[in-house]
């Protein structure tokens, strides 16, 4: 199916903004590109990288004769903003979203929608630990999900054009229920990333071992937790205090599981232990098997052989060795 908008209005122009602006453009599928920010600055930076047509602080102004409006910004301003535009969406346009929680969505834009606009929920599986406008680049939705939730009465012509939207940006798009979206992100984003919060946040308050030490330390999984610990804090913010039931519900069952594989290790019980991590590589490997990571070590980080230094005395600090 060929894809094409008249005018594509962003509300928002951080990496996910800027990674569609560049996207849509390079593939042909808009005229103009016009772009909705809160601060001046990033407008500006906006305007600088080029990344659209139209650049203006005001949403409202933003999305005048757009056929195709998609909020970008933290799921927390989505309320205020759909306040903002909903009177002056044009008739026959598709409203759209890239939040990462989708029920909350529902509820706080949907009240906005004007009668004759397609409001289609969506998130595009697909993004780094960087913000801002410059963070984003045209691949970033290649081979990566995109979920897309029609809500009740849109005509399956426009979800089907949302859908050739994305999947002409490269990505590959299911369709699913708005709390089933919630509970599957529950899972597989929001409670890893709560997990990786806590432990780079424990061992920065770690009283025994220096701050010093967890960064020169860091051995694979903790630099990997790191990495997943920079994701953006408003962002994050706003996902657990949107989608707090159904993170509730998975931490709920995490913690019961966490418990068993504590009472392993008290127990010293190595075939529940290695039962368990046995089945956990399997994922991985059908993860890889997927095309959504790479199997090369270490997470495909390039490896330069660095300088070796010159052998250094060895401290003793009188504990164990944990090497
Ligand atoms: P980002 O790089 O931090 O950019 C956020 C953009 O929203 C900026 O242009 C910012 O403008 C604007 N904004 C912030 N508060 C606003 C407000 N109150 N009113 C109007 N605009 C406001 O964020 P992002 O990573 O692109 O994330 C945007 C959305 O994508 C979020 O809803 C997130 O859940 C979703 N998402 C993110 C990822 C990811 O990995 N990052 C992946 C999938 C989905 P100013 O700079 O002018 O304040």
């Amino acid at each position: 199916m060929s894809v094409h908008f008249k005018k594509l209005a962003l509300i928002g122009i951080g990496l996910i903004g800027s990674s569609i602006a560049l996207a849509a453009r390079r593939q042909g599928l808009v005229e103009v590109i016009s772009i909705a920010t809160r601060r001046q600055e990033t407008l500006d930076e906006a305007r600088e990288l080029g990344l659209g047509d139209i650049y203006t602080l005001d949403a409202a102004e933003a999305v005048r004769g757009a056929d195709l409006v998609i909020l970008c910004a933290p799921v927390g301003a989505y309320g205020a903003l759909a306040a903002a535009i909903g009177p002056h969406l044009e008739k026959g346009a598709i409203l759209s979203d890239v939040g990462s929680v989708k029920e909350h969505v529902v509820r706080q834009v949907g009240q906005h929608v004007p009668p004759g606009v397609s409001f289609i929920p969506g998130h595009p599986i697909a993004g780094t630990e960087h913000s801002g406008p410059s963070a984003g680049f045209a691949e970033l939705f290649a081979g990566r999900w995109c979920v897309l939730t029609p809500t009740e009465g849109v005509a399956q012509a426009d979800t089907d054009r949302l859908v050739a939207f994305w999947r002409a940006m490269g990505s590959m798009v299911e369709c699913m229920d708005a709390a089933h979206h919630d509970m599957v992100l529950a899972i597989t984003s929001h409670i890893p990333h709560l997990i990786a919060y806590n432990i780079v946040g424990t061992a920065d308050e770690l009283e025994t071992v220096t701050k010093s030490e967890v960064i020169k330390f860091s051995a694979g999984g903790f630099r990997d937790f790191t990495r997943i610990a920079a994701s953006d804090p408003v962002m994050w913010r706003d996902v657990f205090l949107t989608n707090r039931d159904a993170v509730l519900e998975m931490l709920g069952r995490f913690l019961e599981d966490l418990s068993v594989l504590q009472r392993a290790v008290r127990m010293g019980d190595g075939p529940a232990l290695e039962a368990l991590f046995t089945r956990t590589r399997a994922i991985r490997r059908s993860i890889i098997d997927a095309g959504q990571d790479s199997a090369a070590p270490d997470f495909g980080r390039p490896h330069e052989q660095p300088p070796i230094p010159e052998p250094a005395p060895v401290r003793d600090h009188g504990g164990g060795d944990d090497a």
